[in-house]
């Protein structure tokens, strides 16, 4: 495709709600390390509540589903990661209200991870899903200065979140829940960083089916 449109968008929350559901385990467990271990059950009931307020609905640009995916996740997710995660589709919706190419991909990466940091003040390498979103949205970016098209720059974004993920490994938490554990949240994936990294592979996938 040369550009990505609202059928882009909510194909990928199908995915999304699909991969959420399927690790939804593998995300309790890695929140029951270093926080509450409630983020795969936060997580998997904000994604079904997205896809059925997204089923039926005929949208015209991605930043509509966008959009309702942020209002959804900000009233069902919870914890620390709804209001974040809410905030971020909230953002990334206002740069996506048409089509987008590959410049446009970046830039909706670029607004989410803006709003994360605004809403939760979390730096490069404070073990947040910050360590997903922000080499996922350079990456995007990356690959729309060298003249990629969409699919390729959202594949970049969903292969840099997956390597940021796994690069959360030896952080110490300096943000969040995990961080009351100091020296001892390190070790462990960031359960956040890992949502992430499921999210943006759905929507890479999306991309490319
Ligand atoms: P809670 O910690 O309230 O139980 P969740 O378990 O749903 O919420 O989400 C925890 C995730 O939220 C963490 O793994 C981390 O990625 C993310 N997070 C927490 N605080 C921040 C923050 N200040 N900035 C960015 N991400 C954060
Ligand atoms: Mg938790
Ligand atoms: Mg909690």
């Amino acid at each position: 495709a040369t550009t990505l449109g609202a059928d882009w968008a909510l194909d990928w929350m199908e995915r999304a709600r699909a991969v959420v559901s399927a690790n939804r385990i593998e995300l309790i467990e890695l929140d029951r390390a270093i926080g509450d271990g409630d983020h795969g059950e936060n997580m998997d009931r904000g994604f079904t509540a997205v896809a059925a307020k997204l089923a039926g609905v005929t949208p015209s640009a991605p930043g509509e589903v966008l959009k309702t995916v942020a209002t959804t996740l900000m009233s069902t997710v919870g914890g620390a990661a709804g209001p974040l995660y809410g905030t971020a589709f909230l953002r990334g919706s206002k740069a996506a209200d048409g089509a987008l190419d590959a410049g446009g991909v970046a830039a909706v990466l670029e607004a989410a991870l803006e709003g994360i940091q605004a809403r939760g003040k979390a730096e490069a390498g404070e073990k947040t899903m910050v360590d997903a979103w922000l080499p996922a949205a350079q990456a995007a970016r990356s690959a729309a200065e060298e003249g990629s098209g969409p699919v390729e720059a959202l594949r970049a974004a969903a292969d840099a979140a997956a390597a940021g993920a796994e690069a959360t490994e030896p952080m110490v938490a300096r943000k969040g829940r995990a961080s009351y554990l100091g020296d001892r949240s390190a070790g462990h994936r960031d359960p956040g960083a890992q949502s992430s990294a499921l999210l943006l592979a759905a929507a890479a996938e999306a991309a490319e089916a």
